[in-house]
């Protein structure tokens, strides 16, 4: 696997890679992978000669310091992890690489950004957008393979690369999850023991919310049902549970109003915040 940690490196590699035909698929994370994280590795690999994964532990989409300054960073085992999988290249710069002086550029969008994650964390996808860019401006990959786990980034990534013209295909790939149902992701590495088990809350409640509107439930109702599941399992605290049009992000009194609902979680388990989601009509 080439590793580079500089921009001018790599971009060098990969023209002389696109020089000879080979197409190219871009996996960014923030590192700590997790099987997750491998799914779009294998996925990208299946559709390219060429897979970057990028880790960066971006600063500008943290909103929580804390969160920020805790977030796991695993480099030597990711390196281990990617080679593994086969993944031909690695892009883990450091921050003045990705920022070389204080940003200020802002992206907004709309009523894309008004809901859920956006309303919880201000700036965040603003903050996602702009490295998201840079990355895409950088690697210059045909694909980019993002995760459902994070739904509502993938909607916003989507209308990034529609408005700004970007001359890439966009992926989305299923939730991998831990036996019991939990939604594998770095920041299980935070949780104790007791806070691992009872972080099944959100899935839990994604089951229970959906069956209940198969059923027929009002969401209102179930929005209630699953805040009073949720608030079952100590330490767990919800910020929301929505179900939305999974296209627009719309927020869902009925779910007749969309051809494609999605219900999304998300909350603390003690100080650790996790995501979740599910689409109603699917396996996932
Ligand atoms: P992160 O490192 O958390 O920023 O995630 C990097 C990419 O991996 C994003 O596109 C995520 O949506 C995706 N991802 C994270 N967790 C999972 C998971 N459990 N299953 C599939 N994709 C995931």
């Amino acid at each position: 696997m080439e590793i580079f940690k500089q921009i001018a490196p790599l971009k060098a590699f990969l023209s002389s890679c696109k020089q000879q035909g080979l197409s190219i698929g871009l996996v960014p994370t923030m590192g700590a992978l997790h099987e997750g994280h491998l799914s779009l590795i294998e996925a990208s690999r299946q559709q390219n000669q060429v897979t970057v994964c990028t880790v960066f532990v971006n600063p500008t989409q943290f909103n929580n310091p804390v969160d920020l300054q805790k977030y796991p960073r695993t480099l030597d085992k990711d390196i281990l992890l990617l080679k593994k999988v086969g993944c031909e290249v690695l892009f883990c710069p450091e921050n003045d690489e990705m920022y070389e002086s204080s940003s200020i550029v802002k992206f907004n969008f709309g009523h894309l950004e008004n809901v859920m994650e956006g309303k919880f964390r201000p700036d965040h996808f603003s903050g996602v957008a702009l490295v998201v860019s840079k990355l895409f401006h950088i690697v210059d990959a045909d694909h980019a393979y993002f995760g459902q786990k994070d739904w509502q980034q993938f909607a916003i990534i989507r209308q990034l690369v529609h408005e700004l013209k970007f001359n890439l295909t966009l992926h989305s790939v299923p939730i991998a999850r831990e036996k019991d149902g939990l939604a594998m992701s770095s920041r299980n590495l935070r949780l104790n023991a007791t806070q691992r088990k009872n972080a099944l809350a959100f899935y839990a409640g994604l089951t229970a919310g959906k069956k209940a509107l198969l059923e027929g439930k009002p969401v209102e109702l179930v929005k209630h049902l699953v805040k009073e599941q949720v608030q079952q399992y100590a330490e767990m605290v919800l910020e929301y549970f929505e179900v939305a049009d999974s296209k627009n992000l719309t927020l869902l009194k009925n779910v007749k109003e969309s051809d494609q609902p999605i219900l999304c979680i998300a909350g603390y388990a003690g100080e650790v915040r996790l995501i979740d989601n599910m689409f109603l009509d699917s396996e996932n």
